[in-house]
């Protein structure tokens, strides 16, 4: 039917905006999309297993990799590194399967400049006052570090124009049913489907 390589989706939004909320329940509704496994020097958090959540690396690593051309970008965001190792997600992509780079906005502008056809999406909070709450009651993270990604957060939203599509988070499964229709949308692109047009018409 149409072009059967992947869709390249970036999700940002600032911490607590409930991205991974999101992002596991799409994963676990639609067997065609799958999110890239980062790497970051960060430390992990209660509950998070390394090759599953990210790949905890030091900073030796993962500055070997940046060398190697490993990484289709990475950024540093609070005093960390973060990064998106390319060889899986090429191909995944090859094969068909939807992928998202859950990425900050820096790393999104990246991505954006080598593929300009990427689909961006930006998850906002409902309110600052929410995204705060959000980060609390997660109660990983320390005064410092709290107050610290609030204010990355406010940076980041004011970024927000920058991205193709923007889902509040009022509620998860909204936002997965918003998810899910731009990539549904964006399958039916003409660009996507060049070789259909061309059989039907015959100018193949
Ligand atoms: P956290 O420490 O809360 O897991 O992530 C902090 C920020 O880093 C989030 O905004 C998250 O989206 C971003 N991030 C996670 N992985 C990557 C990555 O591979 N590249 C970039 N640029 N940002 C990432």
């Amino acid at each position: 039917m149409n072009d059967r390589k992947g869709v390249l989706v970036i999700l940002s939004g600032p911490s607590g905006s409930g991205k991974d909320t999101v992002l596991s329940e799409l994963v676990a509704r639609n067997d065609d999309i799958r999110v890239s496994i980062s790497m970051t020097t960060r430390k992990k958090r209660e509950g998070e297993i390394d090759g599953i959540h990210y790949y905890f690396v030091d900073r030796d690593y993962f500055k070997k990799k940046i060398d190697e051309g490993s990484m289709l970008e990475y950024a540093e965001y609070a005093g960390n590194y973060y990064g998106t190792p390319k060889a899986p997600v090429d191909e995944m992509l090859r094969n068909g399967i939807n992928v998202v780079l859950e990425i900050e906005v820096q790393g999104a502008d990246k991505i954006r400049r080598m593929y300009p056809d990427v689909v961006s999406i930006f998850l906002m909070p409902p309110s600052l006052s929410t995204l705060e709450a959000r980060i609390r009651t997660r109660g990983t993270e320390d005064e410092e570090t709290i107050a610290h990604r609030l204010f990355i957060a406010e940076q980041e939203i004011r970024r927000a124009d920058e991205f193709g599509y923007v889902i509040v988070n009022d509620t998860v499964t909204d936002a997965v049913e918003a998810f899910e229709t731009i990539i549904r949308a964006e399958k039916l692109k003409v660009s996507r489907n060049k070789q259909i047009i061309s059989e039907v018409t015959g100018n193949v």
